[in-house]
């Protein structure tokens, strides 16, 4: 296998790290807890799709205008991320209503759950995929490396995030690992796509298809937390984040170092 291929595969096999320590934890009873805290994962990561995408349009707006040229290319990146999040808002949606209003046992929607996380998560790890492939195929394979040992980090939170609605049993071990390649084995293919082009236009479509997905499965899991004490709740949802927070601030210093 060649060299942004195996940095590619690096950043997202990670993702299956979440079974073995959900597995080892006996969760039954701290399953609501457990998803209250993937959450905050989701909204963090939402957060920092929607900061990097917006940041790369501001630039480019100032840009033009600095240049005094014309806006038109900016604007038009602007609306392929709020059409792609829309889109993809909606996507989710009519899949729900289509397809999975007839299923009704716990263990049905919280695949269900599961999968939607699952995709959200790929579409978002392909853009790391491109971002890795570009650097690399840039001669940048130094960055690369770093980038891909970065991701791999992060991709193991959201592992935890993709496979804590489900009951980590090896009846279900093909579900699991179905939905593990899903989230995780993108990167693989952005990798291999990125060595071959490069495109702002993709990056953003690919942010914008992310955090619609991330919009959508946050709130369906908000609006399914059963009444309890809030304290509790509020308070694993932001450990949630600030883990998350703090796994990429350590990621954005040591790069530095
Ligand atoms: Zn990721």
């Amino acid at each position: 296998m060649n060299e942004p291929l195996l940095l590619g595969l690096l950043a997202g096999i990670t993702i299956f790290l979440g079974l073995p320590i959900l597995a080892l934890n006996k969760l039954k009873e701290k399953q609501m807890i457990l998803t209250i805290f993937a959450c905050g994962i989701l909204i963090f990561l939402l957060v920092e799709i929607v900061a990097h995408a917006f940041e790369e349009i501001e630039e480019e707006i100032e840009n033009a205008l600095e240049k005094k040229i014309s806006v038109i290319p900016a604007l038009t990146t602007i609306s392929l991320f709020l059409i792609s999040l829309t889109v993809m808002m909606l996507a989710f949606a009519l899949f729900e209503e289509t397809f999975f209003k007839a299923q009704k046992t716990d263990e049905q929607k919280a695949f269900i759950q599961a999968l939607l996380i699952a995709i959200s998560i790929g579409v978002h790890n392909l853009s790391e995929g491109l971002l890795i492939g570009n650097s690399y195929s840039q001669g940048a394979t130094r960055f690369a490396l770093f980038l891909a040992i970065g991701f791999a980090i992060h991709n193991a939170t959201e592992g935890f995030a993709i496979f804590t609605p489900l009951k980590i049993t090896l009846k279900n071990m093909k579900k699991l690992l179905a939905l593990g390649a899903i989230g995780g084995l993108p990167t693989l293919f952005g990798a291999w796509l990125g060595t071959m082009f490069h495109s702002v236009s993709a990056l953003i479509v690919f942010s914008g298809i992310a955090s619609g997905g991330l919009v959508y499965v946050i709130w369906q899991i908000l609006a399914h937390i059963k009444e309890g004490n809030k304290i509790h709740t509020t308070t694993m949802l932001a450990a949630g984040f600030v883990f998350t927070a703090l796994t990429e601030l350590f990621l954005e210093i040591s790069e530095h170092l």
